[in-house]
């Protein structure tokens, strides 16, 4: 396809996806820019049934389809729906609700959750290459506020101590590179500086604000402390790149996801790193950057609702 053809709002995504040739061979292309291989057995040998849009393999005599093996396999919904949900997930400025979602592609909101976990799934980073440079460390707490509850949930939780529902937020953030935030146990030194360990590069410089657990840090790095209180940015050592995120990710749950349950909650935090770390490309590349990410990856609704 030449770059004069590419969509380039969702507007002209829906209505170039809304053919199903195009939009399976658009898919195709990117998940096999050699040809099409076999899901199965990962022969090339095939004969395409053009009708029904799927591929004959010579090798193990069955058929593929280009949603084998992706988030969208097994699932009812073409991908005349699929793609305009994955153009409005990865270009949403502050996430999409299922309910936003099920109105602008026309299908149930139980559809469009499910079709929002898979997509946010895709959207996780999987990137294993630990950080180095100048590296931010700083945590945040997240958690549903009392009056957007359920009345009952409401109840049971009042009851609980204060801030107990909250969920801490470690994020990791290499200056010039990737950002990298989860869900963390607690606060303890042992928690917070073995995902430090995990993610940067001995020997890198990290910033932290004075928070005790990050002490000891500077046997491994170069540790330098950002003190909030004395309002001091010492020129390197800050952590503001971090604080950005927090407020734009806090910006997105408090306006769009009315309670986030902490089971969902990193899920939310993969979509909006996965906008963050892309926020250079147009809104065809982060599009495009998330459907490559769909291709090999699969999730249940058995997994998404915790009922393994
Ligand atoms: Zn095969």
């Amino acid at each position: 396809m030449s770059a004069g053809q590419q969509p380039g709002t969702l507007l002209e995504a829906i209505r170039y996806f809304a053919d199903l040739d195009v939009a399976t061979e658009f898919v195709a292309k990117l998940r096999w820019p050699h040809g099409p291989v076999c899901p199965r057995c990962g022969s090339v040998e095939h004969s395409y049934l053009s009708t029904r849009r799927i591929w004959k393999c010579k090798g193990c005599k069955k058929q593929f389809s280009v949603k084998l093996g992706t988030i969208f396999e097994d699932s009812p919904l073409g991908l005349d729906k699929w793609l305009p949900a994955v153009w409005l997930v990865a270009n949403s400025k502050n996430g999409i609700s299922s309910h936003e979602l099920g109105r602008s592609l026309g299908v149930t909101q139980k559809s469009a959750w499910f079709m929002l976990h898979r997509i946010r799934l895709a959207m996780q980073t999987g990137s294993f290459d630990k950080l180095d440079g100048e590296v931010e460390v700083d945590e945040t707490y997240i958690g549903g506020k009392a009056r957007n509850m359920h009345p009952g949930v409401r109840k049971q939780k009042i009851t609980g101590t204060g801030g107990h529902n909250k969920s801490v937020v470690l994020g990791i953030r290499q200056r010039d590179g990737e950002t990298r935030a989860g869900v963390v146990s607690d606060v303890k030194r042992r928690t917070l500086q073995g995902h430090v360990t995990h993610h940067v590069t001995p020997g890198a410089a990290v910033y932290t604000d004075l928070h005790s657990a990050y002490s000891g840090l500077d046997e491994t790095y170069a540790h330098e402390v950002v003190d909030h209180a004395e309002r001091y940015v010492d020129g390197r050592a800050h952590t503001n790149g971090l604080e950005n995120f927090w407020s734009l990710l806090k910006r997105g749950l408090h306006g769009t996801y009315v309670s986030v349950e902490p089971f969902h909650l990193f899920r939310y935090l993969d979509e909006r790193l996965f906008a963050y770390n892309l926020r250079e490309l147009n809104d065809f590349g982060r599009f495009a950057a998330a459907l490559a990410a769909a291709s090999g990856r699969r999730l249940t609704y058995a997994e998404l609702t915790g009922q393994d």
